[in-house]
């Protein structure tokens, strides 16, 4: 293994990104410390998520696979319904995975959080430490992985890109209790609901329960106050599982963040010795269900792209070069996506649901497989061990 002790690193943030990025580099000998503003970790910030393939890639890359497996839930379909809960499309997952050459998993974010540190080290990850100015850190390198709102990236374009809010709301909640979804048609997959500018979704996340989400056309701002009672108001006569599901959820446990999302290409991923990653350099919709997915893949291609140059900056244009046009590229897919599934009026949610209808299995698939069918670099450095299968 080549160690390259000297070379010092600073994350910034300590979300699925910035973790995945510390381990990924400590991994290829760096000296790394992940700096994470929130006492208790980015674990308690989220619900659940889908992994898709390529994610799962790059958990084999970072030798944590088999641990992020043992938590989750093996997705088998991802399905679409309507409110009736009238199926209008199926992805079948298993000729995904076979396709792409790893599954679709459904898992708890504090679960992966947790993998990630664990294999990162204590050591490397400091809690309740927040940068506040990054331009006086000291490093050879330094990792923006701090989210959307990136004070990493603002401090390198202070009149660069803002995030856009796209007109919509997301909540997020995590039922606990295994079993909730069976017999409902639910229990094995990925499943959502598309309504008038209104979605519903629902994910097994493995032993942590079940993950659920939904979205609705609404201002910048809005709240509700009891955001629970709200979910249940507006999404409690859909179909099975989901008022059962929502008479399941803990007061107080909902989550509700405006969905804003970064102008697509609008931002460059490096300056100097500084590299953004995740949500800081490119966050977008989450209608694909990619954001963590590709932070994952920005982890492994910049550990990648430092172990093949000669030096940090070269690495980091190589690493943009490698990035920019697939994180842009999916950024446009999931706004198309959002502007399609944000739609409100009955005579085009109507003829959005027949075409939805009558598109086959087999373009379903494809075009869940265009943004799933992402492989590592293809010659790893030694030190940056494939696990045993
Ligand atoms: C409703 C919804 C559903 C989603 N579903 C999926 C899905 O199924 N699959 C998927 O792949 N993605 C999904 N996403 C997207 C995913 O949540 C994000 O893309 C991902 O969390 C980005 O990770 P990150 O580490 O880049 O940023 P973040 O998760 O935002 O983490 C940034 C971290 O940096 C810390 N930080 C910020 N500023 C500082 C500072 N100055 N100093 C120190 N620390 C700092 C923050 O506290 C935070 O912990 C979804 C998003 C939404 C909104």
């Amino acid at each position: 293994m080549r160690k390259t002790p000297e070379r010092s690193a600073v994350v910034v943030g300590g979300g699925i990104g910035g973790l995945a990025t510390g381990l990924a580099l400590r991994r290829a000998g760096w000296d790394v410390h992940v700096r994470e503003r929130t006492a208790d970790g980015a674990a308690a910030a989220g619900a659940g998520l889908v992994l898709w393939p390529n994610a799962v890639h790059c958990l084999q890359v970072l030798g944590v696979a088999e641990a992020v497996r043992e938590r989750a839930s093996v997705l088998h379909r991802s399905t679409l319904r309507r409110p009736s809960g009238r199926s209008l499309s199926r992805v079948d997952a298993h000729e995904l995975a076979r396709r792409c050459g790893q599954p679709l998993l459904g898992i708890a974010r504090a679960d992966l959080s947790e993998v990630l540190t664990r294999a990162l080290g204590r050591d490397a990850l400091h809690l309740g430490h927040e940068v506040t100015d990054p331009a006086s850190v000291e490093a050879d390198l330094v990792v923006g992985a701090d989210g959307i709102g990136s004070l990493v990236r603002r401090s390198l374009w202070p009149d660069g890109a803002r995030p856009v809010h796209r007109g919509y709301t997301a909540w997020r909640a995590l039922v606990p209790g295994a079993d909730r979804l069976r017999g409902t048609g639910a229990e094995d997959g990925a499943s959502e609901t598309w309504g008038r500018g209104e979605r519903f979704g629902t994910v097994p996340v493995g032993g942590a329960g079940t993950y659920v989400y939904a979205t609705a056309n609404a201002p910048r701002g809005a709240r509700a106050g009891d955001e629970l009672a709200e979910l249940r108001r507006r999404f409690g006569r859909w179909h099975e599982p989901v008022p059962a599901l929502l008479a399941a959820i803990e007061p107080g446990t909902v989550l509700r963040h405006d969905v804003h999302d970064l102008p697509p290409g609008a931002t460059a991923l490096h300056r100097g010795r500084t590299a953004l990653v995740g949500d800081a350099g490119h966050a977008m919709e989450p209608n694909l269900g990619q954001g963590a997915c590709l932070a994952l893949e920005d982890a492994v291609v910049l550990a990648h792209a430092l172990e093949a140059e000669g030096s940090v900056p070269s690495a980091l244009s190589r690493y943009d070069r490698e990035r920019a046009r697939r994180v842009a590229a999916l950024a446009r897919r999931s706004r198309h996506l959002g502007h399609l599934a944000r739609g409100a009026h009955p005579a085009l949610t109507s003829a959005r649901d027949a075409a939805v209808l009558v598109t086959p299995a087999r373009l379903a698939l494809r075009a869940a497989g265009r943004a799933a069918d992402w492989r590592p670099p293809t010659s790893p450095p030694a030190h940056v061990r494939q696990e045993s299968r």
